[in-house]
């Protein structure tokens, strides 16, 4: 999907107004709740494994448009993935909004999460976007909570 400013403003205001997974998984195997202090997000990640595939994910919180949205489109991708598959994604999408890896040029498997490449233009943006996954790597790694700062 080529990247374009209109369509980003779109989605983001798609996963805004209707987020996806935004609900609790009432047991789950991993959680995390995560905060980012410098925006004011505060996004709570729910995993549902089996053996070492994601079956379920969700999330539940509040934020600015950027989380929201990041979050609601970080659940669609990594349901039904492997940990390593999550893993894996995690890098790239943190690897594009660092300006490390470049989405045009790069092996990525990002699919739509490429639209999040011009995050990377905004400092104070970047960590709105990223919450999400530190919160979902977060809860795999065990952790209570994250925070980006
Ligand atoms: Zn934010």
């Amino acid at each position: 999907m080529a990247y374009s400013n209109e369509l980003y403003q779109q989605v983001i205001l798609d996963h805004n107004r209707k987020p996806r997974n935004f609900r609790k998984i009432e047991e789950p195997t991993h959680v995390c709740p995560g905060h980012n202090p410098l925006c004011g997000d505060h996004i709570t990640v729910y995993i549902h494994t089996e053996g070492d595939v994601v079956s379920d994910v969700s999330f539940e919180g509040s934020g600015c448009a950027i989380s929201k949205a990041s979050a609601s489109m970080m659940t669609e991708s990594v349901k039904g993935k492997t940990l390593a598959e999550v893993k894996k994604m995690f890098e790239e999408f943190h690897g594009m909004l660092m300006g490390e890896l470049d989405v045009d040029q790069d092996q990525h498997k990002l699919g739509k999460l490429s639209l999040f490449q011009g995050v990377k233009q905004y400092s104070s943006r970047v960590k709105c976007a990223a919450l999400s996954w530190h919160a979902l790597v977060g809860a795999l790694d065990l952790k209570t909570e994250i925070s980006t700062e």
